[in-house]
């Protein structure tokens, strides 16, 4: 049993509560050891105790690892036309899923897996320490298993969103395909998922639709979340608040009684700037369900449409800048907040018992995250405890 100290650190992000230091109980002078992939001790400097050995970030900050609650990363084929032909100023269309679906189907899944590990990579060096994988362009029984299995073999944390949009061949009969996700992919899907997932939106599927799906994932010992509230008013919130769904995803247009509802409940509200910027949407107004007391998560959303980053630092200084979140809300929504919209109580902290997931700043504290955007600040990354992006004088 080796235990290491890290020390040297600048700003300490904890988002320990209890240290009465605001959300993320940000402490300097501080150090914290690490054993057997957890953290042991967290306190002074000065007071640490004796470790086998010791890790000295150079007065870097150090953070929580990244949670990232929503990515899409299992699929094939590039899309960059569309979002160029978007950019110069056609509207996004769901229409243009159906690109991916069909790449998808195609790849095999060894294909699927190398992509899937890839993007996932990016997403480490970036910060991300955990990552949420959905499927969803799969859309046949043979190839949404194929799209989770992929995820298996990759993630913890796989959602199964077999009910993204209803594909090409079943446009004009969405009961069928709902028929299908329920008595045939559900089933043979949820032994490689955790959560059930579904896209209750205007062009995609309804709230009857939803509730269909969501009820049958719970059935089968998936646990719930949803995309809901990104393009239109709907009944996304409601559903997800009404099944006790782990978060609702995008949340962009909220009636009072939206806001209400998950500032009431258990139900994480989780925004995903990337996707408004990205297809130049409308941002979530993160401020107001802040200031109504919501839970609110902050996420990436991988995915080859609408959202082609895996950069949780740019969607913080998003986040920041044009959801008005202050940085100490960003960074807490990011790491904390994205652990609580998978209903993870080991992550997303630097706190006696949690993971040893952490990562060090090229800068003195987590301010910088939203300060210096688009610079790669993220130094070096541990995932229990050990080194996956190594600090470049870290004695290994
Ligand atoms: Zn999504």
């Amino acid at each position: 049993m080796t235990s290491r100290l890290f020390t040297n650190i600048g700003s300490l992000v904890t988002n320990d509560p209890t240290l009465d230091r605001g959300p993320l109980g940000v402490l300097e002078n501080a150090a914290f050891v690490v054993e057997q992939g957890r953290i042991i001790w967290v306190g002074a400097a000065s007071q640490a105790p004796a470790s086998d050995r010791c890790i000295d970030v150079g007065g870097r900050a150090v953070l929580p690892g990244f949670v990232e609650s929503h990515s899409h990363l299992v699929f094939a084929g590039d899309r960059s036309h569309e979002f160029a032909a978007r950019m110069e100023g056609k509207p996004y269309e769901a229409g243009g899923i159906r690109t991916t679906i069909e790449a998808t189907r195609a790849a095999s899944a060894a294909e699927l897996e190398l992509n899937t590990r890839s993007l996932m990579q990016e997403y480490t060096r970036a910060g991300a320490t955990t990552i949420e994988v959905k499927t969803g362009y799969g859309q046949s029984a043979e190839s949404e298993l194929k799209s989770v299995q992929v995820a298996a073999a990759c993630t913890d944390e796989v959602t199964l969103l077999a009910a993204h949009v209803a594909p090409p061949e079943y446009r004009d009969k969405h009961d069928e395909y709902v028929q299908m996700v329920v008595d045939t992919m559900i089933p043979e899907c949820a032994p490689y998922a955790s959560w059930i997932d579904v896209f209750c939106e205007r062009g995609a599927f309804s709230e009857d639709e939803s509730r269909a799906v969501l009820q049958a994932g719970t059935a089968a010992g998936l646990k719930a979340r949803v995309h809901g509230n990104q393009l239109t008013y709907g009944a996304g919130v409601q559903l997800a608040v009404e099944l006790g769904a782990a978060s609702v995803d995008h949340v962009v247009y909220l009636t009072d009684a939206d806001v209400d509802a998950l500032a009431n409940s258990s139900t994480v509200a989780t925004v995903l700037p990337g996707a408004d910027f990205s297809t130049r949407g409308t941002y979530p107004d993160a401020r107001r369900l802040l200031d109504a007391g919501a839970t609110v998560a902050l996420g990436a959303d991988c995915n080859p449409g609408t959202s082609f980053t895996t950069s949780i630092p740019f969607c913080i200084a998003l986040a920041v800048r044009d959801l008005h979140m202050s940085p100490d809300e960003a960074v807490w929504a990011a790491t904390a907040g994205g652990a609580a919209a998978l209903g993870r109580t080991d992550i997303g902290a630097i706190t006696v018992g949690a993971r040893a997931d952490v990562l060090a700043l090229e800068a003195p504290n987590h301010l910088h995250l939203a300060y210096r955007p688009g610079v790669p600040l993220v130094a070096g990354v541990w995932k229990d405890g050990q080194t996956v992006v190594p600090l470049n004088e870290e004695d290994n």
